[in-house]
């Protein structure tokens, strides 16, 4: 069975997310903790989780992803914004405890000019205050299109980060298919050979979910500009591969596409349509 489903709105809850994707035809989904753009989160709200928790019981969704907002900057060089990044994680962290199991995806940051290597030791730091021995959460670091001075737009980076954290069980990689495509992985052309390297540089088991995106700009571009299923420059043959591949097929797959619901539901469908059952 094919584990997918897209990115949702949190303004109405828990409960609604978990029916919303129902209506769509996915049995997962992804959603902000809070304002994308930072701010404080809504209280959780206990009667909420537990529908929530029903519904998902009821009709088999399963692994949901939180997402950090993607303001959030770990390696910058103010402190205060390092601090606000901790701070927000370490709060997001105790809330994914209600809904324990789960996943929490964020963007590792960007150096904004002081290096790679301190952006990385900042990022390594921030995670050994904030992830806790006793939590059921898997922090997931996302593969970066490389905008900028981004860091985490090559799997060397990402396993350099994963080496300095101490709570590695805690710890794992989302592939965003237009990031690494973006940053000059050939899933396109050698999706073998990428997945060899992903292997080789921070090992597969690492690989906890995909970020399903097609991409509107051409291989290596470092844009990120993420476009709908198969209107992009990755195509649908590609995705067709992914989904299906022998080391992705039982990952959970997310999109991110610009759609509104409707246009999410067709996405939906098609990739289902397009996945062979084992
Ligand atoms: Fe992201
Ligand atoms: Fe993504
Ligand atoms: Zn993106």
């Amino acid at each position: 069975m094919l584990r997918i489903g897209c990115h949702l709105s949190t303004s109405k809850g828990y409960a609604h997310m978990a029916e919303e994707i129902l209506s769509l035809g996915g049995n997962t989904f992804q959603f902000f903790t809070r304002n994308p753009r930072g701010g404080s989160a809504k209280p959780i709200d206990e009667k909420d989780i537990n529908r929530f928790k029903e519904i998902c019981n009821e009709n088999g969704i399963g692994i949901i992803l939180a997402h950090a907002p993607y303001t959030l900057n770990a390696a910058s060089a103010d402190e205060r914004t390092r601090e606000f990044a901790k701070e927000t994680m370490a709060d997001d962290l105790n809330r994914m405890e209600y809904t324990p199991g789960n996943l929490y995806n964020f963007h590792p940051g960007s150096h904004v000019g002081q290096g790679v290597e301190v952006g990385i030791q900042y990022i390594i730091s921030m995670l050994n205050e904030v992830i806790k021995p006793e939590q059921t959460t898997t922090v997931l670091l996302e593969t970066m299109a490389g905008k900028g001075s981004e860091i985490g737009r090559t799997f060397e980076e990402l396993k350099e980060i994963m080496d300095g954290v101490t709570l590695k069980d805690h710890l794992g990689v989302c592939l965003d298919t237009c990031h690494v495509y973006d940053a000059g992985y050939d899933i396109v052309g050698n999706l073998d050979g990428v997945l060899e390297e992903f292997d080789r540089v921070i090992g597969l088991k690492n690989l906890k979910a995909v970020h399903l995106n097609d991409s509107k700009n051409p291989f290596e571009s470092h844009k990120d500009r993420h476009e709908k299923i198969g209107e992009g420059s990755i195509g649908i043959e590609a995705m067709e591969r992914i989904i299906n591949h022998p080391k992705l097929r039982s990952l959970p797959f997310y999109l991110e596409t610009p759609n509104e619901l409707e246009g999410y539901a067709k996405e939906i469908d098609w990739l289902k349509s397009l996945y062979r059952e084992a």
